[in-house]
């Protein structure tokens, strides 16, 4: 297939690359300097997009999203498929696919999970929104980026399994990190915490599979000093991402507003910054009760 790709960061670059490496013909465009393997560079996004079957958007937000539309939709040939595997709004998706449609275009919304080591990987797993022919056009490629791929619904969805997923994690972990930490000052040892709730009923991705205490449960970034992984400031992104989204659907979501309240104070007022997200526990540690 000829594939255009716009946004050759973190993850674009190694998509792309992934992509090119399975025989497809792709040319790519970023505003930075870039070079990517295998892939051809053009002047613009629109010269990127320009005769392309497939169109792969791999943005930094939503508004720069919708600017990216307006400049590529014109420039691409109908019946393509334009696929944003960014994560943003879900009023900017469906806001694109929107426009994108009505051009004649199939647009799919396909955030992913698996982070910098699954683009690189080839084991992304994409949620997307859209049509289940724009779905079918684009799956080949889902294929290639990742190991699995799941249509979650019409334009939009994507975004929002992805949102939705992204706030149970947020406040899973301070959950977790915030339990650990009443466990230390109850004199509980973290291996004893660990066998009991990883076996009982507060189980939970971020207790076994991500555990945030160092030298507890599998390897995790706790067991590098809290080296991401997965950034604190990138939670923040989604969980934002969740309570806007939360607010335009008039959703009661009291939990995961604390979350994004809790991770915004530790990524702007403290030193959550390029720390993981699991970096909640030594923080917590620090803390007394008021
Ligand atoms: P990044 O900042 O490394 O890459 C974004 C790229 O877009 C940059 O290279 C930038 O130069 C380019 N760009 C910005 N404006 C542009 C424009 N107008 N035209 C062309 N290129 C433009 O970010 P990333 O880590 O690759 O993340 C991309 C998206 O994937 C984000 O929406 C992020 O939330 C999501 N995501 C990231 C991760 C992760 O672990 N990094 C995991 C899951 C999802």
């Amino acid at each position: 297939m000829k594939i255009g790709f716009i946004g050759l960061g973190n993850m674009g670059g190694p998509m792309a690359a992934n992509l090119a490496a399975a025989g497809h013909d792709v040319t790519g465009f970023d505003m930075a300097k870039v070079t990517v393997e295998g892939v051809t560079l053009a002047a613009s996004g629109a010269e990127a997009a320009a005769g392309a079957d497939v169109v792969i958007t791999m943005l930094p937000n939503g508004q720069i999203l919708r600017s990216v539309a307006d400049e590529i939709i014109p420039a691409m040939q109908a019946g393509a498929a334009f696929v944003d595997c960014s994560t943003v709004d879900v009023d900017s998706a469906r806001a694109v696919a929107e426009k994108a449609s009505a051009a004649g275009l199939l647009p799919v919304d396909a955030p992913v999970s698996g982070g910098i080591g699954g683009a690189a990987g080839g084991t992304l797993t994409f949620m997307a929104g859209g049509s289940a022919e724009a779905f079918e056009k684009a799956k080949p490629l889902f294929d290639i980026m990742g190991q699995k791929a799941v249509h979650c619904g019409d334009a939009g969805a994507g975004q929002a399994a992805k949102i939705c997923n992204n706030m149970i994690l947020g406040v899973t972990m301070i959950a977790t990190c915030e339990a650990f930490a009443l466990a230390d000052k109850l004199g509980l040892d973290r291996q004893k915490m660990f066998d009991v709730v990883s076996t009982s009923s507060g189980y939970s991705w971020t207790m076994n599979a991500y555990c945030p205490a160092p030298g507890v449960g599998p390897q995790s970034p706790a067991d590098n000093d809290y080296k991401p992984g997965f950034a604190a400031e990138l939670m923040l992104k989604d969980l934002r991402l969740s309570q806007q989204a939360a607010g335009s659907a008039d959703a009661d979501t009291p939990m995961g507003q604390l979350a994004e309240a809790l991770y915004t104070q530790f990524v702007e007022n403290e030193d959550g910054m390029g720390m993981d997200f699991s970096a909640m526990l030594p923080r917590f540690e620090k803390r007394s009760r008021d």
